[in-house]
């Protein structure tokens, strides 16, 4: 039996930013593995299966995701975002790295999403205009001290910054911590985003200045993006500002 496996990213909640192509996979595939609201948001047909998990279980869901896809399955794995922005493709890939030979030979694709640095970017303006970089502050997967490094090592390499996972229950303090850092390395006037559950009916942009920022002005479904020196407002009146990270460099800008 040829079965086959892909790996689904549906954006960050909006329908309309869900790609004709990841539609497609949805609808050529008869079970669904992943994390209960990316499956909710799926209207699946009476004939396609559910297998919903929680949140923490990714490497279970995708084991048993490519157990079914070796036994003749047509299986999807559902993310939010994109799939291979901290999410369930690398799960699945360390899963085959790890798993029985036979599995390298499964039927694997990735569909990718819109991924959330993305959707809150574009409401804002265009912060990720020139270089950024993308940064997990959940220390579940890797020591906090590793985060501290790279957010100094970003910050003073002149990087835009967006972090993903900025904060949960069980971390209530880190992101106060992480902006702690940030002021010690860069000016304070530094334009902050916090984009909350973008494309979701719930959304909520706000920006403030680095020396304002605060842990609890973010929560899960909050990805934040940290501008550089160069990173300009448009203010405007009745609405608010535009921010922007200019394509070019000023040569005294190390
Ligand atoms: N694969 C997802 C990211 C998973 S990590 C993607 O590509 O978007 C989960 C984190 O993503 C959340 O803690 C939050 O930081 C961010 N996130 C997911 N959806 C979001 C949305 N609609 N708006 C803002 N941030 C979001």
């Amino acid at each position: 039996m040829t079965g086959s496996l892909t790996v689904v990213g549906l954006g960050p909640g909006n329908p309309d930013q869900i790609t004709p192509e990841a539609l497609l996979a949805v609808a050529s595939a008869t079970d669904f593995f992943g994390y209960f609201p990316y499956i909710d948001r799926l209207n699946l047909r009476p004939d396609q299966r559910r297998h919903a998990s929680d949140n923490r279980e990714e490497l279970a869901r995708a084991k048993a995701a490519i157990d079914l896809a070796a036994r003749g399955g047509k299986v999807c794995v559902v993310s939010g975002g994109d799939p291979g922005v901290f999410a369930m493709a690398a799960a699945v890939c360390e899963a085959i790295d790890e798993g029985p030979a036979e599995w390298r030979d499964i039927d694997l694709s990735i569909v990718p999403g819109v991924t959330a640095m993305l959707a809150v970017a574009a409401k804002a303006g265009a912060p990720l205009g020139h270089d950024f970089c993308a940064i997990s502050l959940s220390n579940n997967l890797k020591p906090w001290a590793i985060i501290e490094k790279r957010l100094v090592a970003a910050a003073t390499a002149g990087f835009v910054m967006a972090f993903y996972n900025p904060i949960s229950k069980a971390r209530p303090h880190q992101l106060d911590e992480a902006f702690e850092i940030l002021r010690a390395n860069l000016p304070g006037t530094v334009p902050v985003i916090f984009g909350r559950a973008a494309g979701r009916p719930d959304e909520a942009i706000r920006i403030v200045p680095l020396a304002e920022a605060q842990g609890d002005m973010a929560d899960m479904a909050t990805c934040v993006i940290v501008g550089t020196t160069e990173t300009k407002l448009i203010e405007r009146t009745g609405n608010r500002p535009i921010v922007y990270s200019p394509r070019f460099l000023r040569e005294s800008v190390q």
